[in-house]
């Protein structure tokens, strides 16, 4: 009886650490979403110049071409993340003046 009883835990134990992972990535895949996106209307936004739609930022003096956030040093791509703009999410087809290309 002692013996079922074990094997059941075990077996539930190993069955919880198997899908550990999965469950982890549901809730930093929610903690991310829970970014707000950039408001480039905000002060630092505009600050550098920051647009969402790079298609916008061509006449801007600092634009270089084929630049956008998704090939930018700065943009983390798991979560939309831009360390210019600390807890705000930017979007990756976005653009601002402090744009770096990715090494
Ligand atoms: S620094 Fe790079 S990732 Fe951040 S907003 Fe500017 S272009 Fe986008």
């Amino acid at each position: 009886m002692i013996d079922n009883d074990r094997r059941k835990f075990v077996k539930k134990g190993l069955f919880g650490l198997a899908v550990l992972p999965f469950g982890m990535g549901v809730l930093t895949t929610k903690a991310f979403a829970a970014m707000p996106m950039l408001d480039p209307n905000a002060p630092n936004a505009k600050a550098l110049a920051y647009t969402p739609d790079v298609a916008t930022a061509a006449s801007h003096a600092a634009y270089k071409a084929g630049s956008s956030c998704s090939n930018c040093n700065f943009f983390n791509a798991g979560t939309g993340a831009c360390p210019l703009f600390a807890g705000h999410a930017v979007e990756p087809n976005g653009w601002c003046q402090a744009w770096v290309k990715k090494p």
